[in-house]
């Protein structure tokens, strides 16, 4: 699987990767980074500012969506009958509105509770995520609240680890 272009969001990233290695089966995952002051190539301002418009419009499908969702299921079950059902769950994870009960359960949390300000940018990690010198999956881990698991972790396959 090669990413020419990273998605917007971690959470839309780990959705891409998992499509690569279906059934436990394995698969290499390769992203091409890319400057967002378009220094190196003049597309990627504009492709910045299509992220951003991107991402407000997932900000309200993922607010609509909270609300039409049990409050508990499967995540594959809302892929199926929502599109970029999974991105949205997600994205609603990044802003403290759904906790994983594992890697394919959600629960929702604090709906209809006060908004909070500024939601943590999901993007803001996708770019750490992409920058960090750490392990890949440990990073992953910890980025969707797996902290345990992802203490001392070296996959030993990644670009970082070899
Ligand atoms: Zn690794």
């Amino acid at each position: 699987m090669v990413h020419f272009h990273a998605p917007c969001l971690i959470s839309e990233y780990v959705q891409e990767v998992g499509r690569g290695g279906r059934d436990g089966q394995r698969a290499d995952a390769l992203t091409l980074v890319s400057e967002p002051t378009g220094w190196l190539d003049s597309d990627d301002k504009q492709r910045s500012q299509f992220f951003e418009s991107k991402t407000r419009s997932l900000q309200q499908k993922a607010q609509q969506l909270a609300r039409k969702i049990p409050p508990q299921g499967e995540v594959s079950a809302i892929s199926r009958q929502y599109q970029e059902g999974a991105i949205a769950l997600g994205y609603l994870h990044s802003i403290g509105k759904l906790v994983w009960q594992d890697p394919f359960h959600y629960r929702l949390v604090g709906v209809g509770a006060p908004q909070k300000n500024a939601p943590p940018a999901d993007a803001q990690r996708m770019h750490s995520y992409l920058h960090s010198r750490q392990c890949r999956w440990k990073s992953l881990l910890e980025q969707f609240g797996f902290r345990t698991e992802a203490q001392g972790l070296e996959c030993g396959h990644c670009d970082n680890c070899r």
